[in-house]
């Protein structure tokens, strides 16, 4: 027997992070938690423990394509969430892919360096993403550093938001997890201003792959036909929720228990 009522479908592309605390299994569960579908395409294999990430190796261009478009040709996608891409072919590739497909709203967390400070991308890969990705974004979920990272002249996070919205996204997601406030606030940016703020306490411990949950778990509900702050707003309440009940599996940063009410 078939179930009738399908879930929407999310494809992402994200990197493997053996640990399982980020990238494309922090995609998978935070998806599935907002009962949402995800149909994961790896972009890169991490080589990483729970303090950092030692090497990566990008997966091949072309196999990229070929994985998203049997999907795309398959199934209908609800959204399309971006996290690690690793390479500027990658971004290329993805680009090529997305062309195809305007009217599924993208959602991008640009993931710049690991949390352990090892770097996940170079110059050509940012050019890559401002030139190429960025256009074609409905959603932008950068922390300050990635921010920054994209928007190399700009003084203030208000005035770097407003140059990520002039590159073609429609909406920007500053994360202020690694800003220095007392608790953890996110603005969201949108036809030139600053719409809304989100705002949920600081918890004193370091996560592997909270921005990755975050940023999926807004997808997956962006995909069930929420709208856009009702969608961050319960994201957020989600990712706190599931940081409060993180486990500590490893000698480094905690991993986020993306089920917590299943003990
Ligand atoms: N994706 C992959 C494959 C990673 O290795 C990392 C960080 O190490 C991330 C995403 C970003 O993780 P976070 O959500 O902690 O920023």
């Amino acid at each position: 027997m078939t179930n009738q009522t399908n879930k929407p479908v999310v494809l992402c592309f994200s990197g493997l992070d053996p640990t399982g605390g980020a990238g494309i299994q922090a995609d998978i569960e935070a998806i599935a938690a907002q009962s949402s579908h995800a149909a994961p395409v790896v972009t890169a294999l991490t080589v990483q423990d729970t303090n950092n990430v030692k090497d990566f190796a990008p997966v091949k261009a072309e196999i990229i394509i070929q994985q998203a478009r049997a999907v795309l040709e398959d199934m209908p996608v609800a959204a399309i969430k971006l996290g690690m891409l690793g390479s500027a072919e990658t971004a290329e590739a993805i680009h090529s892919i997305l062309t195809s497909y305007p009217d599924i709203p993208v959602i991008f967390d640009p993931v710049l360096a690991a949390g352990g400070g090892a770097s996940l991308s170079q110059q050509n890969l940012i050019e890559a993403i401002q030139s190429l990705l960025l256009p074609l974004c409905y959603l932008v979920t950068p922390n300050t550093h990635e921010l920054h990272k994209l928007t190399a002249e700009a003084d203030t996070d208000s005035a770097a938001a407003m140059q990520l919205l002039d590159m073609g996204t429609e909406y920007v997601l500053v994360t202020g997890s690694h800003a220095d406030t007392k608790d953890v606030q996110h603005h969201l940016f949108g036809n030139f201003r600053c719409l809304n703020s989100f705002s949920s306490e600081r918890l004193e411990h370091e996560y592997h792959g909270s921005g990755c949950t975050l940023t999926s778990a807004i997808a997956g509900l962006l995909a069930q036909g929420h709208d856009i702050s009702q969608a961050i707003r319960r994201a957020q309440n989600y990712t706190l929720q599931s940081l409060k009940d993180a486990h500590s599996p490893g000698s480094g940063q905690l991993i986020p228990n993306r089920f917590y009410w299943n003990k």
